[in-house]
């Protein structure tokens, strides 16, 4: 299962609403946000879940972190704050097998965890 519906959105063959974008990650908003603010940060390179990042891909999970918290910056709601969200396999939730990190803001979450 190496191509997803985010390898077709990487690849424009599909639309989305992309709000940022460099050589290893690209960023859009999710289609059923769950948020005010919905964005999700994926890898360019292909990985299907975190299990399988290996040691030498740390920095991609890293460039998605920072990605995003450069989002919340660029956007204005650093300060207020954000949830970041990675699902993994059935019990996480994932639906895509394409890592990804859900970054969730804009009004308060309520306590997780
Ligand atoms: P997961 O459940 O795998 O952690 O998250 C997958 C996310 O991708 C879901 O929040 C879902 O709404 C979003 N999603 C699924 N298909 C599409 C799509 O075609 N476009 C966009 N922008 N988001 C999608």
């Amino acid at each position: 299962m190496s191509d997803t519906i985010f390898h077709k959105i990487i690849r424009r063959e599909i639309p989305a609403t992309i709000v940022f974008e460099d050589e290893h990650v690209i960023a859009f908003r999710d289609i059923a946000p769950q948020a005010p603010v919905h964005v999700l940060f994926v890898p360019k390179e292909t990985i299907p879940t975190l299990n399988d990042v290996q040691p030498e891909q740390a920095a991609i999970v890293g460039r998605l972190a920072v990605a995003a918290a450069d989002y919340a910056k660029r956007e204005g709601f650093a300060d207020d704050g954000y949830r970041i969200v990675m699902n993994c396999n059935a019990h996480g939730g994932q639906t895509v097998f394409q890592i990804h990190l859900h970054l969730l803001a804009g009004a308060p979450l309520g306590h997780f965890g």
